[in-house]
């Protein structure tokens, strides 16, 4: 039975409901009048004190992705940029991830450091070697970081990567800190989750991989991930545990995608019933070519106008929720997707472990291969080039802005007041400590510009004053 403030993921992710969803859309993917109604019930509405989008229900976004009109697709793409626009602004977030460990006991078919795999090297970080990929992120200018780490009870206990966050977060090196880490581990208990809480983690991200149980077992033959269970319900132990910050996603490429995006909403959905607040982020990779991975073994790979389209249906289903897209993506993809919605990139990121300690590539323990290999540097130029501001901001995980209060202030329309001042000015701490010459001349015509749509008063004049203390070594570590 479907009930979405069931803790039950057979209840929640209910397998009749997902068919029942995906009959409805393919009835009515020619029904104008239907998709009109619900393209406008998904535009941002202006509002006395900001902005606000209803967002959509699985079935309604399954009607949009099932629909073939092209100038009906136009149109969606037309207001998932609206949404974007009006809930993050041109802001784009920056991060990159941080592999600490392959060793891995789980089979899961589509990746490389599944155990059976005996041709791929195992590593894992010394806390020294943490700390010396640490001041190689810093020195590019990363402030944000996702970890990443097989599933292995006992090379990457808890206490391993807790000890790592600890580590990551005590290196200050020249102008350096990394200022929020977000993890990527397996599913775990409530109590780990409490001390992951207590680490001072931003947000914690596990992919669901597929939403089809069968499938699941299937590609996770062996190994405690195997239990779909317990992999499902991870977000709501999660959030038991006191992490208010949650990433869904989903691997397309493994399952038909119709099914994986009603999942993927309805996971939305159940998590906004029981826990008042939706996911932060859903981030939405695609298989892809690994050690001893052939992503053309799978039989759901999907198009780049199919990726398109249901990143641009994501983003008028969750209005208020981060998309992220990371360097699995080529430059020409990601820039079709960066108007459609997505919110954070990463950008020089390597997915091995001790990878950006080492010169070369590719190298011998990479998770996946890297589609978009350009530096930082020339990733945040072209980010400005296309009209889009990159941000190193953490400030509302330092000023306590995470779960619903976070939601609210996205839901306010304080934006312009907040996140954009915010972005502008830990822009300019990158632009004179990490940028070349002609990404710093890109950037400060940029800044220039976007300070005056901040409104002429006391945020703008305090914004200003910061931006050229920056410019004059004199930093206050303000944010607002
Ligand atoms: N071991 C943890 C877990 O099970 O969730 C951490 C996640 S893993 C390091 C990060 C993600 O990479 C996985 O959740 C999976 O979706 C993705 N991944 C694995 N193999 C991949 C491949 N061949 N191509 C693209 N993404 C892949």
């Amino acid at each position: 039975m479907y009930n979405p403030k069931s803790l039950k993921a057979e209840e929640f992710i209910n397998d009749e409901e997902i068919r029942a969803t995906l009959e409805y859309a393919e009835a009515n993917k020619n029904n104008e009048e239907l998709i009109d109604a619900i393209i406008e019930k998904a535009r941002p509405k202006k509002t006395e004190t900001g902005c606000v989008a209803s967002g959509l229900t699985h079935r309604e976004a399954s009607v949009l992705l099932a629909c073939e009109i092209p100038e009906k697709i136009e149109k969606i793409y037309e207001v998932a940029e609206e949404i974007k626009l009006a809930f993050y602004g041109n802001r784009i977030v920056i991060f990159a991830p941080l592999y600490l460990s392959n060793y891995c006991v789980n089979g899961c078919l589509y990746c490389p450091y599944h155990l059976k795999n005996k041709t791929i090297p195992r590593k894992k970080l010394t806390q020294e070697e943490v700390k010396a990929e640490v001041i190689a992120l810093q020195d590019m200018g990363h402030k944000r970081l996702a970890i990443e780490a097989g599933e292995d009870p006992v090379n990457n206990p808890i206490e391993y990567i807790l000890d790592c966050i600890k580590t990551i977060y005590s290196v200050h090196h020249k102008n350096g800190d990394i200022r929020r880490v977000n993890v990527n581990i397996a599913a775990t208990t409530v109590e780990n989750y409490k001390k992951l809480k207590d680490a001072g983690i931003g947000t914690y991200i596990l992919f669901q991989e597929t939403y089809h149980k069968e499938s699941y077992l299937k590609l996770h033959p062996t190994g405690p991930k195997h239990d779909y269970d317990y992999h499902t319900e991870a977000m709501d132990r999660a959030m038991e545990g006191g992490i208010d910050d949650v990433g869904l996603g989903v691997l397309f490429g493994l399952e038909m995608y119709k099914y994986e995006f009603a999942g993927l909403i309805m996971h939305a959905e159940h998590l906004e019933a029981v826990h008042g607040v939706g996911p932060h982020t859903i981030s939405v990779p695609r298989v892809k070519h690994a050690d001893d991975i052939d992503p053309d073994e799978f039989d759901n790979g999907i198009d780049d106008e199919t990726f398109a389209k249901i990143t641009a249906c994501i983003r008028l289903a969750v209005p208020y929720t981060g998309m992220i897209i990371s360097t699995r993506e080529s430059e020409a993809v990601r820039s079709k997707l960066l108007r459609l919605g997505i919110s954070q990139v990463s950008g020089g990121s390597r997915t091995s472990v001790g990878g950006y300690t080492t010169e070369e590539r590719p190298h011998d323990t990479e998770q996946f291969d890297v589609s978009d290999q350009r530096s930082l540097d020339e990733v945040v130029k072209w980010l400005m080039e296309n009209g889009h501001i990159p941000s190193f901001c953490t400030a509302c995980y330092r000023e306590g802005r995470t779960g619903d209060r976070f939601m609210s202030l996205c839901k306010s329309g304080q934006i312009l007041n907040c996140c954009h001042p915010n972005a502008l000015m830990t822009l300019s701490e990158y632009l004179e400590d990490y940028a070349s010459p002609e990404t710093k001349a890109v950037g400060y015509k940029m800044i220039e510009e976007e300070l005056k749509r901040i409104p002429k008063d006391k945020v703008r004049g305090i914004a200003e004053q910061n931006i050229a203390d920056i410019r004059n070594s004199n930093r206050r570590d303000f944010r607002f």
